[in-house]
């Protein structure tokens, strides 16, 4: 659990605690020093570990703390309590139980996203034997079309594709009348993805979510991506309202916390994380676990 690592981590200045029957203000600041340090070291948005620090700080005074006979402790419960709420008590997952069930997948160029929608194809075909349609919507790079083709191969799943030649939003019109003619009952959009945020991309993003009028749009952002991710999340989120995340290679050095700036920034859950390259490397989210991490 969580409260172990963050007992470790505070041990030293638990110690010194321990020996007084009082918690002071300067104690328990010295613990919220060293769990700030925790957050930023893990990659946590600075702005988003500020206002950590602070709520926590006063929901600790709020509760009385400078005269508990546990003081230490009841920091460590405040700070680990206050974790996992922001990363959701719950594991959340994709409601796919509407037929069709319309996934928009999102995300900068280079995050997963492609690897993402294969996955989850995967996923939800063994695990929920569903009859999922892949759409590949990301015009701008052949390659790329190309990648979800030999995806959708290898976990044998029908990728929709017109080439580069047609417009994305033409795609996936034609792409929703297949499905119904096919009866598939899930349908994930795997939408161009830039190397930066820009503009046109959002606005063609709207147009398509016009079009499929999606049941979730899940927004795929890179782990490793560090202070960055906070920017990709809220822009993405003002912009298209995503419903849900997913936070990928998390197999590499990324501590994860990530999850806590998309999570404080945008509300929404985080739904999957991708553990590596492989396309049943995917698994859902347990915010006490990633607790865990982040804290190291
Ligand atoms: P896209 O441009 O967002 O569609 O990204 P891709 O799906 O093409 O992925 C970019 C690279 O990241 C590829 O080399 C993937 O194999 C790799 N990748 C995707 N997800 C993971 C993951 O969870 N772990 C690791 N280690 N690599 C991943």
């Amino acid at each position: 659990m969580a409260f172990e690592s963050l007992t470790d981590r505070l041990s030293e200045t638990l110690k010194k605690v321990r020996g007084q029957d009082r918690l002071t203000e300067e104690n328990m600041d010295e613990m919220l020093r060293e769990i700030r340090l925790a957050l930023l070291e893990a990659d946590v948005n600075f702005t988003v570990v500020k206002d950590f620090i602070k709520n926590t700080k006063e929901k600790a005074l709020g509760q009385d703390v400078l005269g508990s006979l546990k003081p230490g402790q009841v920091v460590v419960k405040i700070v680990h309590d206050e974790l996992v709420e922001l990363l959701g008590t719950d594991v959340s997952t994709v409601d796919f139980s509407k037929k069709p069930t319309i996934v928009m997948m999102v995300g900068l160029q280079g995050s997963g996203k492609t690897t993402t929608t294969g996955k989850i194809a995967k996923y939800i075909k063994e695990k929920n034997h569903k009859k999922p349609l892949l759409v590949a919507a990301d015009i701008y790079r052949p390659a790329a079309v190309e990648q979800l083709k030999t995806i959708g191969e290898q976990v044998d799943v029908p990728v929709y594709s017109e080439g580069v030649d047609v417009s994305a939003q033409q795609i996936v019109k034609n792409a929703l009348a297949k499905a119904e003619a096919d009866g598939n009952d899930v349908i994930l959009i795997d939408t161009a993805g830039r190397l930066q945020i820009d503009q046109k991309l959002m606005e063609e993003l709207k147009e398509l979510k016009g079009i499929a009028n999606p049941d979730e749009i899940l927004l795929v952002v890179d782990s490793l991506a560090g202070q960055e991710i906070a920017n990709v999340a809220s822009s993405f989120n003002e912009q298209l309202g995503i419903t849900g995340a997913v936070l990928t290679k998390l197999d590499g050095d990324s501590r994860g916390g990530g999850a806590i700036s998309i999570r404080y920034l945008t509300h929404v859950p985080i739904k999957y994380i991708g553990t590596g390259e492989k396309l049943d490397q995917i698994e859902l989210f347990y915010p006490d676990r990633m607790a865990e991490r982040i804290l190291g």
